[in-house]
Parts: C-alpha cells; structure tokens; sequence
C-alpha cells in the first residue's frame, strides 16, 4: 500500500515538472499570474468546476517563522502549530474584519499537550503550544513524527461571527497529523466532504517554508465530482515538496483542481498578529471574581500578567488592583 503510494506521488511530480515551464502559463489566464503574486504571507480563495467546488490556499513562512520566534517553538511544535495556524486562516478567510474569528482547541495527551490557535476575518492569527519544547520524533526519515506529538484527544473548533452567537463543535482527533483532523471536523461536524493538505518544512535555520490547501465540495457537486477530487487528492504530492518547488497558493490550487475555468475571487495578506491590550487583561482580571482579586489585591508587589499569544507582560500595582477591586464591588 505504502509502495504504491510513492511510486503514484513520484509519476506526479516528474509530469509537474515537465508540464512546469510549457503549459502553465497558457493555460491559466483566469489565474493570478505569477508575476501579480505579492510576495510575502497570503491566502487565496477559487471556485472551479462550474462553480461545485471552492477552494483556499495559503502561504505561511512568514507567519509560523514569527510563532516560533515568539514562542521559542522547537521542531515539532513549530510544525503542528505552523499546520494549524495555516488550517485556520484558510478557514477564516471568508469572515470580516477581526471581530470575526475561528478558533481551534486541542486537548490532547501526547508531549506537545495541546494547543491554541485563533484567526482572524482580517487574516490575522495567533497561537500558542501548551509544552513549546519537546523531543524531536520522526515517522520515517526526514518526516517529524507529529500524529505521535499531539496524540489523542480532541478538537474544539469555536466560529465566532461577531454578533451571532458562536459555533462550536467538537470532535475527536482522527490522526493527530492536524490536516486529517481538520477535514474529519468538516466532515462531522460541518457535513462538508473536505480535502485538507498542510505543510510546514524546517532545516536546521528554522521553519523555511510553510502553506496550506483546502478544497471543498459544494451542497450541489455531484457523486462524479466527489470522485474526481477524491482522484487528485490520492495522487497529490506532499504540500512541502510543492511549497520548496516555489508554487504559490493559486498554483497549489490549480494544481489540485486542474480545471483551466477555475477562477481566483480574492487575495488576502496574512500573519501573526495578537489582539492583547491592557484593557483586555483588565477585563481578564475582574472576570476572577471578588474573591481571588482580594487575594491579588493583598500582594504588596502587585501582579504580572502575561500573554498565551504573544509572551507581552502587563504589570499592574497593588494599588491598581485595589481600584479594580473597588470598581468590582460597588458595582
Ligand atoms: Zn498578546
């Protein structure tokens, strides 16, 4: 099984590359063309095959490079957070501005211990790995063990479309492997068949490149068009080897869909971006209640909040605890 595999992975990618320099250009007029790539991090949305399929890809290097600066990530945790922040910017894309986001919760037993990621309609996101440094365990050579890393657990995907209130479902992790389980949460929770590839590639200087690509079946496609995307999906390429080929996020979709009608909608930057403030971690401290915030309010040095999403600190004085607490009971 295994075998076959590669040997359909290797004929596709000898056909990409012949095909690479001859017909690409011809063939996808209705395309972003290369040379209208923006450069940098961004994320893409098409509609092909009269309209029954839609599809999303980005790219990310720059994005999970600052995660990892961040949050000191070691390999692993670079690579599992860096899929998931890509997983959730592609499903992000379509809401507005950054009072409309999606977020992933994963609770999981393996040594990473879980994760938090949150994108944005503005094509922000941020995240954070419960246990940032952990060993670096491989698959087979070369491939980071990361279904091992993350280990069983679940999932918890929270849309939050502003003013309605937010959708929340849960499932459990199919492989750990993130992708996987990303479209296993389409599929059960969203009853929307799903063809999910992410892919983060690291040498010894850091992550170098990193992207996303997710295709998804309309209400109306037919069973022929399921099968057809179930086709390319068996015979696609590693999303790494095609992201370090140089293929751009129009060009992973058009690769995958392989209609020459398909038409890009829109374009938008992204990267990592947090939303702390000051007067969000007030909001965070009176949410403890009165009780604990006598008990903080008792400490002659004050307290010290920092930041899940980007390490920032906030200081805050005993006597602006004290005025917080105030505030807080003669409300
Ligand atoms: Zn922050």
């Amino acid at each position: 099984m295994k075998n076959n595999n590669r040997s359909q992975d290797e004929s596709e990618t000898n056909n990409l590359k012949n095909n690479q320099t001859t017909s690409d250009e011809k063939q996808h007029a209705s395309l972003i063309t290369a040379d209208q790539d923006p450069g940098g991090d961004y994320i893409v949305r098409a509609t092909a095959l009269d309209n029954t399929v839609r599809a999303f890809a980005c790219r990310t290097s720059l994005t999970c490079r600052e995660a990892t600066r961040i949050h000191n990530l070691s390999p692993v945790a670079a690579t599992a957070l860096g899929r998931l922040m890509s997983g959730l910017l592609m499903m992000a894309h379509d809401l507005k501005g950054d009072q409309e986001s999606v977020s992933a919760l994963i609770k999981s037993n393996g040594p990473l211990q879980g994760m938090t990621a949150v994108a944005t309609g503005a094509g922000t996101v941020r995240g954070f790995v419960n246990q940032p440094v952990v060993e670096t365990t491989y698959a087979r050579p070369g491939k980071l063990d990361i279904g091992a890393a993350v280990g069983e657990g679940t999932l918890r995907v929270i849309r939050d479309g502003g003013l309605k209130e937010p959708y929340i479902g849960q499932v459990n992790l199919l492989s750990g492997e993130i992708a996987e389980d990303l479209a296993g949460y389409f599929y059960q929770s969203e009853q929307i068949p799903t063809v999910v590839s992410l892919g983060v590639l690291l040498d010894k200087n850091g992550i170098q490149h990193a992207g996303g690509l997710m295709v998804q079946l309309m209400p109306d496609a037919g069973d022929d068009i399921a099968a057809y995307l179930e086709n390319r999906a068996a015979g696609f390429p590693e999303l790494t080897f095609l992201l370090q080929e140089g293929f751009n996020p129009q060009q992973l979709i058009d690769l995958f869909i392989g209609d020459p009608n398909m038409t890009c909608h829109s374009l938008k930057s992204c990267g990592y971006a947090c939303t702390c403030s000051r007067e969000r971690m007030i909001r965070n401290l009176t949410a403890l209640g009165v009780i604990e915030m006598k008990e903080l309010a008792d400490d002659p040095d004050g307290i010290e909040l920092n930041c899940h999403f980007c390490s920032k600190t906030y200081q805050f004085a005993q006597s602006e605890i004290r005025n917080l607490l105030t505030a807080m009971q003669d409300r």
